[in-house]
């Protein structure tokens, strides 16, 4: 299909605009997918992170700045801009290392990278690899737990896959998290570009980081797209699932939105109920006792106007760091009450919308979309570099490793510049453990409101909370008329609280009770046939996206239930062995990273039993090894 583009639409003005804001080197690649002008090819990259960051970006050198702009206005005025044919696989590759000049790929490259660039259609799917099998298909149900982004991703891949399913969601609105969290200022921490689902092309995006409404219409705009809207149930919950061994299927009982319970049969159940699905209420003395008002961020009252109001905040991770600035811009006094400090680290253009330019170029320019996103994930995959322990690094008095060390010092230089001459300050918000042995955290505005008149860090630590307010550790008791609890997540708790009962009558509690929620892959446990879950246990990757890596978790699951199906079995099962075998390698490898060991910052990274039930230690190269396809060796299919 050819795209013809009236020059007249825009003027050259805009379009000069549109090409001095965006990305180079994207535009360099899509220019060239266009054109193959061998000048594009030859044009020199520099890798470049900025100090004190942890995002690499290859860019276009300076010298060719105005020759490339000049290339692609005479291509964006030719009046036609039909997309040249996607390239294959074996060209994308060349064009990877093109986009990064030479220098060295990851090891991701070839798998997870390519899929990254989605020049397909639908750039992760589960096939049949024969044959529907028809006959097996009538009268096989999956019920899906949850329709945040995991859930809707299974409903849409099984949808295609022509395999019949229901969504049942606890919780009156669709979009998981973001039905949930509806606080103030909440958006998202990670670049939209990455945050989004790689078969869903060019979504107009308005802002880089996508606020909670725009997530929202985001959900709205794929369930509809997809036709899954009407096969979510919502104020709809699962109470307890058992395992009937006679008939292979999974016997649930779901209460209703009108309260009633009822058992319906399915033959497999994925859980895509999330990690911070159950909010996490602080044992504080006396929480009862108090009069005031008060909530946990996930249940905002918004009728609740605390203009002029005296307010407490309890809990600095990322969402209470997140919305602290606004309850100090309309409150007449905040405490902020921090118990452990966190990284907290700018990010250029957090609240920048996507101007009409450069919106122009993602619909038009073909290819830009594609290399821009792409572009997000190589910046990322930086990420991974911080977290393992460099032993001879160490031995050389360094901390964690030479990267993370650099990172730890910049973002120090951040605080420093921030609270200027308030030592006070620097000395309780400098943490004593490693950047990214706890989840970094975004500033939002965090530093500057520190910094206002009517806002007071108190770090001492919360002895009691009382009718009227809170009594820090020093015995001084400050009132308040509104106490927000940024307390997080009962992360720990993994599919709570449905109690799921599997073969023999094996519950979680016996499988988990030596150290804490475990499985393989982060998706099946021996005991549990026919289930699975998304984001489960030890899921928290080191680099890529959440969306890329729910896609390739659901493409996991689907190929199982193809290959099930096509073998006319009616029962998969992981065995036992592949647990106990994956299990090992995961903690030998978990040991060499940061957030397991002494410089480690706790919070939910570790759990009661001093290891990570919700991180992984594999890079993003190896564990996409490791779920780019099932080995059906790991399970009995009956
Ligand atoms: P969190 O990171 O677990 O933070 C909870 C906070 O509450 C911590 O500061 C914790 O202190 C404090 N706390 C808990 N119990 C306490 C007690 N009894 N007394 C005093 N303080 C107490 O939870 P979150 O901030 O809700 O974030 C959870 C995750 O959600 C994030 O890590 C992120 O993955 C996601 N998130 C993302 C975004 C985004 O993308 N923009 C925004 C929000 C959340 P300690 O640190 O001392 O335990």
């Amino acid at each position: 299909m050819s795209v013809k583009v009236d020059s007249e639409r825009v003027s050259d003005e805009f379009l000069q605009e549109a090409l001095d804001e965006c990305h180079l080197n994207s535009l360099r690649m899509a220019l060239y997918q266009q054109t193959k002008d061998p000048d594009l090819a030859r044009m020199k990259i520099v890798p470049h992170s900025r100090p004190g960051t942890p995002f690499l970006n290859y860019l276009v050198d300076r010298a060719h700045h105005d020759e490339l702009k000049e290339k692609a206005f005479r291509y964006l005025t030719s009046g036609d801009l039909t997309p040249a044919p996607a390239p294959d696989k074996k060209t994308t590759l060349e064009l990877m290392a093109m986009f990064q000049g030479g220098h060295d790929l990851d090891p991701s490259a070839a798998g997870y990278g390519y899929e990254e660039l989605a020049f397909e259609e639908f750039p992760r799917e589960a096939k049949w690899k024969g044959v529907v099998p028809k006959e097996a298909l009538k009268n096989f149900t999956v019920t899906i737990i949850g329709s945040g982004f995991s859930g809707i991703m299974a409903a849409i891949q099984l949808d295609r896959l022509g395999i019949n399913f229901r969504v049942l969601d606890r919780q009156s609105g669709i979009g998981g998290t973001w039905e949930l969290n509806d606080y103030p200022e909440a958006r998202v921490d990670i670049t939209t570009f990455l945050y989004q689902y790689k078969f869903v092309k060019k979504y107009p995006w308005k802002s880089y980081f996508a606020t909670r409404d725009e997530l929202k219409e985001y959900v709205d705009h794929v369930v509809d797209t997809y036709g899954v809207r009407d096969r979510i149930e919502l104020s709809t919950k699962l109470v307890s699932a058992n395992w009937d061994a006679a008939t292979k299927e999974w016997v649930l009982e779901i209460e209703g939105p009108d309260g009633t319970i009822e058992t319906h049969r399915s033959n497999i159940v994925i859980s895509a109920a999330g990690l911070f699905s159950t909010p996490h209420l602080p044992d504080i003395p006396g929480i009862r006792d108090y009069k005031g008002k008060m909530f946990h961020t996930t249940a905002w009252d918004h009728d609740y106007d605390y203009s002029g109001k005296q307010i407490a905040l309890i809990g600095t991770g990322s969402t209470g760091t997140q919305l602290m600035p606004d309850l100090a811009r309309r409150g007449a006094h905040l405490t902020v009450y921090q118990r452990t400090p966190n990284w907290v680290t700018p990010v250029r253009g957090y609240h920048n919308a996507v101007s009409a330019g450069i919106r122009w170029l993602l619909d038009y320019m073909p290819y830009y979309a594609n290399w821009f996103a792409y572009n997000a994930h190589v910046a990322q995959l930086q990420n991974q570099a911080f977290h393992p322990i460099d032993p001879e690094w160490q031995a050389k008095g360094g901390y964690i490793n030479e990267k993370n060390d650099q990172l730890r010092e910049g973002l120090t230089a951040h605080i420093r510049k921030k609270v200027g001459d308030r030592n006070d300050l620097l000395e309780k918000l400098v943490p004593d453990y490693a950047p990214l042995a706890r989840r970094l955290v975004v500033d939002n505005g965090w530093f500057d409101t520190l910094l206002k008149d009517n806002v007071e860090l108190e770090t001492i630590g919360i002895q009691a909370i009382t009718a009227d307010g809170i009594i820090s550790n020093d015995g001084v008791e400050r009132k308040f008329d509104l106490i927000v609890l940024g307390a997080g997540f009962k992360v720990s708790q993994y599919l709570w609280p449905v109690k799921y009962v599997g073969r023999d009558g094996v519950q979680l509690e016996d499988l988990w009770e030596k150290d804490g929620a475990r499985a393989h892959l982060t998706m099946t446990m021996p005991g549990f046939p026919n289930f699975f879950m998304l984001y489960g246990p030890n899921a928290g990757t080191r680099s890529g996206s959440f969306h890329s890596w729910i896609e390739i978790l659901v493409r996991y699951v689907g190929n199982v239930l193809t290959e099930m199906l096509e073998r006319g079995a009616r029962e998969v099962e992981l065995k036992q062995e592949a647990y106990e075998t994956y299990n090992a390698e995961l903690d030998a490898e978990m040991s060499k990273m940061s957030w397991e060991s002494e410089k480690g910052g706790g919070g939910y990274y570790v759990n009661e039993f001093g290891r990570s039930g919700v991180n992984m230690p594999w890079t993003l190269a190896e564990f996409y090894d490791r779920v780019k396809e099932p080995d059906f060796d790991d399970f009995e299919l009956n």
